[in-house]
């Protein structure tokens, strides 16, 4: 999924992580190739304009985080911005309402529709719905036989609609059965055809008039691309749509069709098919799918979790105490605390795309982890005033401490010497302690 188009961003991402500052010039060039990525993946003109107009402006006027790179700012900029394009949040099926609710499902043909409200019946069930499936696809005989044979296959009722019956009938019937039988919720596989044409919308308004449907969804080839982003502007002028279920996504490498539609039409893709498989859909999340097309799910939740885990007011709690260089081992804890919540050496390399080799090279290295298990479990062994005031550890307190700590008394006097040296610098700074002092190292 999306491979061409992740390829081309995933090179340009790792030319401006590489840049450790970044200017105007080089922000500029990095979004010019953006541009051409997303064009070349037929994403709509108009929205690869406004998205990189957006990028742009957010990129330039950005407040660069002591935590972050620039670099890392920019993807993450991109990421929230791609997010925004595909839909926002997720969205789902809308089930409100008296039952029994009518799901019509509509498109071309061969855009896999008939699968697509199979998928969406099993889904249906497996949530504890009571699914009707109803082929009413008149003009392509195929259809009605694929559908009953899809739903005896899973066990699911289907209208028994021949091609001989008017597709209007057959979807005010079916609802009506529906109704007696306590199914409450209807799937209508309508007609479709090569092109979008007037007959064919003029039924569909027909069905949508008399069975009052809560979605109209349209069932779109992904692999088509802009033709898919056409199609539903055409279909949604007719319909007024409620949604769109993207199909053959897992062989779509460019993204064309994911990234248009919601701003072309302002209507969400719901689902994604994946496969030829009943089971083969997913609820389609913008924030899910922005990762893939980024490769850097991972990448991106670490980043979050820099820029949380220092709050402004912890941040600006250890800059007041650099100033007054009352800085002790106690503020020191908490700073080794901060940076292991961030997360292991170790399961920090795990997050990132390839870093398998280096874990592997890095295996018989000691981990500074141990050196910061150790560090605080000897900080932890002492007692509040010792924090406070390590000068008073003579050498008994030192054996304590290092026997509470599983450690030696050159552990400790190691770690008293460091500190006290620390302290000392912090005093020669003279309470010229430079802003974001306490922040974590960025990378
Ligand atoms: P309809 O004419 O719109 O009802 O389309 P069909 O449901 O008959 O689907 C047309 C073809 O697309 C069939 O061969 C389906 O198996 C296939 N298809 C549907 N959805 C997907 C999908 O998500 N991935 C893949 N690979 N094939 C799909």
């Amino acid at each position: 999924m999306f491979d061409t188009l992740s390829d081309r961003l995933d090179s340009i991402f790792k030319r401006i992580k590489g840049q450790g500052r970044l200017d105007e010039k080089a922000i500029q060039e990095g979004l010019r190739e953006v541009r051409l990525a997303l064009l070349e993946a037929d994403v709509n003109f108009k929205v690869v304009k406004t998205f990189t107009d957006r990028v742009r402006e957010r990129a330039m006027g950005q407040e660069v985080l002591s935590s972050l790179t620039p670099g890392q700012q920019v993807i993450k900029i991109v990421h929230e911005e791609m997010i925004d394009l595909l839909g926002g949040s997720q969205e789902g099926l809308n089930l409100k309402g008296p039952a029994p609710r009518v799901i019509m499902l509509v498109g071309l043909q061969g855009s896999g529709k008939t699968t697509s409200s199979a998928k969406l019946a099993l889904q249906l069930r497996r949530d504890n719905h009571a699914p009707l499936l109803v082929p009413a696809d008149v003009y392509r005989p195929a259809a009605i036989d694929q559908l009953h044979r899809l739903a005896s296959e899973i066990d699911i009722p289907a209208y028994p609609s021949t091609s001989e019956m008017n597709p209007v009938d057959i979807c005010r019937d079916a609802l009506e059965k529906a109704r007696e039988n306590g199914q409450d919720t209807v799937l209508l596989d309508t007609a479709g055809r090569l092109h979008v044409d007037e007959k064919l919308m003029d039924e569909l308004a027909r069905i949508k008039e008399v069975c009052a449907p809560s979605e109209i969804l349209l069932v779109a080839d992904a692999m088509t691309g802009q033709d898919a982003v056409n199609v539903a502007e055409r279909f949604d002028e007719l319909l007024d749509l409620t949604g769109v279920v993207l199909t053959k996504m897992e062989g779509d490498a460019r993204g064309g069709a994911a990234l248009s539609i919601k701003s072309i039409t302002g209507k969400p893709i719901k689902y994604m098919g994946v496969g030829e498989k009943l089971k083969d859909i997913e609820a389609f999340y913008p924030d899910r799918v922005a990762s893939r097309i980024l490769g850097m799910g991972d990448i991106l939740t670490l980043i979050e979790k820099a820029q949380t885990d220092v709050s402004e007011q912890e941040a600006q709690e250890l800059e007041d105490k650099f100033q007054r260089a009352d800085f002790d081992l106690d503020d020191f804890r908490k700073q080794m605390r901060r940076l292991r919540k961030i997360g292991s050496l170790d399961s920090l390399l795990k997050m990132l795309p390839g870093a398998g080799k280096m874990r592997e090279q890095l295996q018989n290295v000691q981990m500074p982890e141990k050196e910061l298990v150790k560090l605080e479990a000897m900080i932890s062994s002492m007692t509040v005033t010792e924090r406070s005031r390590p000068q008073s550890i003579d050498t008994s307190r030192k054996e304590r401490i290092a026997r509470g700590s599983g450690t030696t008394v050159s552990d400790v006097t190691q770690l008293l010497k460091n500190f006290n040296q620390m302290q000392k610098m912090l005093k020669k700074m003279g309470g010229k302690g430079k802003k974001n002092t306490a922040a974590m190292p960025s990378d």
